[in-house]
């Protein structure tokens, strides 16, 4: 009954802590916040510098003692001071500027599949020591799935698939739980690295991080376009040391994304081999749902389709699909409880 009414006046809020990007909803307002999940930091201080859009900037861009890091590149909390200071970074923005005497919220944050108890503790003390009164886990697959509308607490499969920065998760859901899910390290940052790989093979350039996204989003396919796509690779020649610049078209960027995209498939097509065959009749139905960044590469759904003999479809924004579920969460708790991580706290 007091929390009810502490309820009534805190603005509770849901959080996608993702490995390339960290999203905050609040309860009756949408999505307010969403910006790299990036923090600079001096290491030889430890004094944290920039969180977020103005971490971001840094990158490739630090002398020597400043780092501009990923905490959660993993898809796990590999740095739990780190991570909690952005935490507490993103809880205080949202917070800022209403009056001091609101009471804590209650926050709903997604995790990977797949986390240990160790690392669920990890996130789940993060987010209280950053400031919730009260802190409920849920599955990213999980408020993925509910972000796009997918009939979760039916007796019936749905299945998601999310491509996040550093995992990719996918599951198939029903009755309120995984039925089965896998979790896998290949995904949007793989990519980079793959077209970083390409140009050093095929043009002797050296291209950074940030270079290679901007590729892969203004160019890279996973099936073949209807119209040649190019774009100027800008980097530092291994031979002569001096900056070079080539042509890159599609056909190549697709090349050098093709393993990543095959494993990426494959474990697709796994998951729906575990699946028990009622289930798989649903997702026929229903199709697959692709969500996370990744599921805009051009033609990934097609291509999915193709392999699975299933219908596919990318989920409505699929980069806000996860903090869209936690909110949706936030605002039927009651309802969508069982959905949650079970936690001491629950
Ligand atoms: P996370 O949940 O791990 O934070 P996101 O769902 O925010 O990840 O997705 C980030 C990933 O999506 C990045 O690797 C980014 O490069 C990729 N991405 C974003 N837009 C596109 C696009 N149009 N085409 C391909 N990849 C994209
Ligand atoms: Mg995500």
């Amino acid at each position: 009954m007091f929390n009810r009414l502490l309820g009534a006046f805190s603005r509770d809020i849901g959080i996608d802590l993702g490995t390339a990007n960290t999203l905050v909803y609040v309860r009756g307002k949408g999505i307010v916040i969403n910006e790299p999940s990036v923090v600079a930091l001096n290491t030889k201080t430890g004094q944290i510098l920039a969180i977020g859009n103005e971490a971001k900037k840094m990158v490739g861009r630090t002398p020597m003692h400043i780092v501009a890091t990923r905490p959660l590149v993993d898809g796990v909390i590999s740095d739990f001071e780190v991570t909690e200071q952005m935490l507490k970074f993103f809880i205080h923005k949202v917070h800022q500027g209403i009056f001091t005497f609101i009471p804590r919220p209650r926050v709903v944050i997604g995790i990977p599949s797949g986390c240990t108890e160790v690392e669920r503790r990890a996130v789940e003390d993060a987010t209280r020591t950053a400031g919730a009164r009260q802190a409920f886990l849920i599955e990213e697959p999980m408020a993925a799935a509910i972000g796009s509308r997918l009939p979760v607490q039916d007796a019936s499969g749905s299945m998601i698939v999310d491509i996040g920065g550093g995992t990719t998760e996918m599951a198939v859901i029903s009755l309120g739980g995984g039925v089965v899910a896998r979790s896998l390290r290949v995904a949007g940052d793989e990519l980079n690295e793959n077209i970083i790989q390409y140009a050093r093979d095929h043009f002797n350039l050296l291209i950074g991080e940030r270079k290679a996204e901007e590729i892969k989003i203004a160019i890279g396919s996973a099936w073949p376009l209807k119209k040649t796509l190019e774009a100027k690779l800008r980097g530092r020649d291994l031979v002569t040391g001096l900056p070079k610049e080539v042509i890159i078209n599609d056909s190549e960027v697709r090349e050098a994304l093709s393993r990543s995209i095959r494993i990426l498939v494959s474990n697709i097509k796994g998951t729906i081999e575990e699946t028990p065959p009622e289930l798989v009749a649903d997702i026929m139905d229903r199709g697959i749902i692709l969500a996370g960044g990744g599921a805009l590469l051009r033609g990934l759904d097609r291509l999915v389709a193709r392999e699975t003999q299933m219908p596919v479809q990318i989920a409505n924004d699929p980069l806000t699909c996860v903090v869209r579920g936690t909110g949706m969460v936030l605002e039927n708790l009651d309802l969508l409880r069982d959905v949650l991580v079970d936690t001491q706290y629950k």
